[in-house]
């Protein structure tokens, strides 16, 4: 095997075995006499009718176990993806919810409490630390950011009396750390805390359960539905306990999603497998063609050894997303950079990823970190940029790659 193919190999492993999972997750439909479509139906409603109130108030009482009972706690097509997507993470339970950032805000809503302590890495995804920074500490619950790539002395240090959740983001949103998981869960436990994992990077890829997680959040919006049409999040617990927390919170809040999202993201899950081996097959050539040109000072990677924490990626993960950072030399500055990002055809500027297509973001300037002053805060030495890797033809990607490159050195003639 050359390096290359040891690489696809590695970024793409996990997806090719999941294709077959994925195609026959969650499709035990009631049989039909005349013959069952092969897809659900999207079934709407709000009001449930039963028979006689004892029917009624027995149905009630059954809130923990994916019954219907009212809309707001879910329809059938809700139901159905919640137990596709507890198969996939290996998880107990799964509750969808009404976007991503809502898989991130129930559960520490429901773990955390009134003077209690949460610990967040300092690579989280922006609107995450926005919501510790307002809600929570409105709520009096106080929020320490850590270094993602910190060692266990460092986070047991970090550890308080009244730490109720540690969270974790594997790799960190614009700067791609991987984080040591397995670490982070046993300190977390030895002192009592929850521990909650965004696993959006990694869903298929990256089995929460099996490296201590008691709580796992994603963003469906990304691959599961995948076509950049729907907003919807879902978290899923290992305990029994912790199920009855999440449940009783999500429904507290009102948190549930709408059936045609839940339609979407069930048809999506279908082709995800297909999607990213393709996906992160065309994102690792790209990633290995930038880390080659001399404009480029890093490429964050997991799978690359550039990337922090790449061993722990080898270690831990069966294959990648095709969502990566680049980081360009410090002698381009952020207008040249962003004259760059214009230039590109086929790369949407945008947020969000997971969809067929490519985007392109900046990533300088936009994003807020709470180390030190004078420490460095992550792997950005100079103007950077996350790529979104779709299911365009990969060379006709790095070909309009390759003139955006000669925009950033000041190479491009305009209106020649
Ligand atoms: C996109 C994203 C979210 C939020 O998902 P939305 O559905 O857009 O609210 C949360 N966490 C991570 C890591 C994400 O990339």
């Amino acid at each position: 095997m050359t390096d290359r193919q040891a690489l696809h190999h590695a970024v793409s492993r996990g997806w090719r075995h999941m294709g077959t999972t994925l195609v026959h997750l969650a499709r035990d439909l009631p049989p039909a006499a005349e013959g069952t479509l092969v897809n659900p139906a999207s079934t709407r409603g709000s009001t449930v009718l039963f028979p006689t109130v004892a029917d009624m108030n027995r149905n009630g009482t059954r809130r923990y176990d994916h019954e219907l009972i009212y809309g707001a706690m879910g329809t059938p097509i809700q139901h159905q993806l919640e137990s596709a997507i507890a198969a996939l993470e290996g998880a107990r339970h799964t509750q969808v919810v009404s976007s991503g950032l809502a898989a991130c805000s129930t559960p520490l809503l429901a773990f955390l409490g009134k003077n209690g302590h949460c610990l967040i890495p300092d690579s989280v995804y922006g609107p995450t630390r926005r919501f510790a920074n307002t809600v929570l500490r409105r709520f009096g619950v106080e929020t320490t950011y850590y270094p993602p790539m910190i060692d266990a002395d460092g986070l047991r240090a970090a550890m308080r009396p009244n730490t109720q959740v540690v969270f974790a983001e594997s790799p960190g949103s614009h700067t791609f750390e991987v984080q040591d998981i397995r670490m982070i869960a046993d300190i977390a436990h030895e002192h009592g805390a929850r521990m909650m994992l965004d696993n959006t990077w990694g869903i298929g890829v990256f089995q929460p359960f099996d490296h201590g997680v008691d709580i796992s959040i994603q963003a469906l919006t990304k691959y599961p539905a995948g076509h950049s049409d729907s907003i919807i999040g879902a978290v899923s617990v290992a305990d029994e306990q912790d199920w009855q927390a999440l449940r009783d919170t999500s429904i507290q809040l009102g948190q549930v999603a709408g059936p045609d999202d839940c339609w979407l993201t069930l048809r999506g899950l279908r082709t995800m497998g297909a999607r990213l081996e393709r996906q992160s097959r065309a994102a690792i050539d790209i990633a290995l063609w930038l880390s080659d040109r001399p404009e480029v000072a890093r490429v964050l990677h997991p799978a690359l050894p550039s990337c922090p924490g790449h061993e722990i990626w080898r270690r831990d993960y069966t294959g990648a997303s095709a969502l990566f950072g680049v980081v360009f030399q410090p002698e381009y500055d952020a207008a040249a950079m962003t004259a760059m990002i214009d230039s590109l055809a086929l790369f949407g500027i945008g947020a969000s990823w997971g969809g067929y297509e490519s985007l392109v973001l900046p990533t300088t300037g936009g994003i807020t970190r709470s180390c030190p002053p004078g420490e460095e805060c992550g792997p950005q030495t100079g103007p950077a940029c996350r790529l979104h890797i779709g299911l365009e033809n990969p060379e006709d990607l790095i070909a309009d790659l390759s003139a955006g490159l000669e925009v950033l050195a000041g190479g491009a003639v305009y209106g020649a």
